[in-house]
């Protein structure tokens, strides 16, 4: 799989390239932008797979660095929606923040990326169900929900999404992935000493559930 996820980008960015570098050929405006936004596209998820793939490794041999400070949980969640928002234009992302103020010790930039990964995972496997956010204080812990309508998981394979290289069986295999995102979010919970768990039932959707030791609550 790796190796095909890499493969296959790389020859569309080749393949583009060399077309549109044939001398013997003149490409219309409107060709020469798709060619190019091919090239951009597949360029971003080149990068992406790397990513993920360094992180993996560096999650293997102890050595990815987080850097913790406090960070209030609310703002930080409509952040991270707005730049879904612009993102993903036609994406309906519903806020609910129940528990105001709530602040944690976190990386924001491995938060974040925890967060995005679990958005765009929406965006590819329930394409065009609006999300549901909600921000609760549930047991002193702060608790952050994403919730889909989409196709949901298959009850005996819910919990393995969280594994190395794991993808659900008998979903649509024209969608692009490694199955190293959700593996890479559970370790960088776990590394803010949280928790997080999906619960998912077939046809009606699935919510990825996410809890944080609370630090302390501000106004
Ligand atoms: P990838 O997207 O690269 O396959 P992930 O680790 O992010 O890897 O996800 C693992 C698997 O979990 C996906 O392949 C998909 O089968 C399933 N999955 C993740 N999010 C959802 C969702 N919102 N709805 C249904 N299935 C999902």
């Amino acid at each position: 799989t790796i190796t095909h996820e890499l493969v296959t980008p790389l020859g569309f960015i080749k393949g583009y390239a060399t077309t549109l570098l044939r001398e013997d050929t003149s490409w219309d405006p409107q060709t020469r932008q798709e060619f190019l936004t091919i090239i951009d596209e597949e360029a971003d998820r080149l990068r992406e797979l790397i990513d993920n793939l360094m992180d993996s490794s560096r999650l293997q041999s102890g050595t990815l660095s987080m850097s913790f400070q406090p960070l209030r949980l609310d703002t930080f969640i409509k952040e991270v929606s707005m730049r879904a928002h612009t993102r993903y234009t036609e994406l309906q992302i519903d806020l609910n923040i129940e528990a105001p103020g709530l602040q944690v010790s976190a990386d924001p930039t491995r938060l974040a990326q925890v967060l995005e990964n679990i958005i765009n995972n929406a965006v590819k496997y329930a394409p065009g169900s609006p999300l549901l956010i909600t921000l609760a204080k549930t047991k002193e812990q702060a608790s952050i929900s994403i919730k889909d309508s989409g196709p949901g998981i298959p009850a005996e394979q819910v919990e393995k999404i969280f594994n190395r290289f794991y993808r659900v069986k008998s979903q649509n295999t024209s969608i692009r992935g490694t199955g190293l995102g959700l593996y890479i979010c559970r370790q960088i919970i776990h590394a803010h000493e949280g928790k997080i768990e999906a619960e998912s039932e077939e046809g009606r959707g699935t919510v990825f559930k996410i809890s944080l030791p609370i630090e302390s609550k501000i106004n």
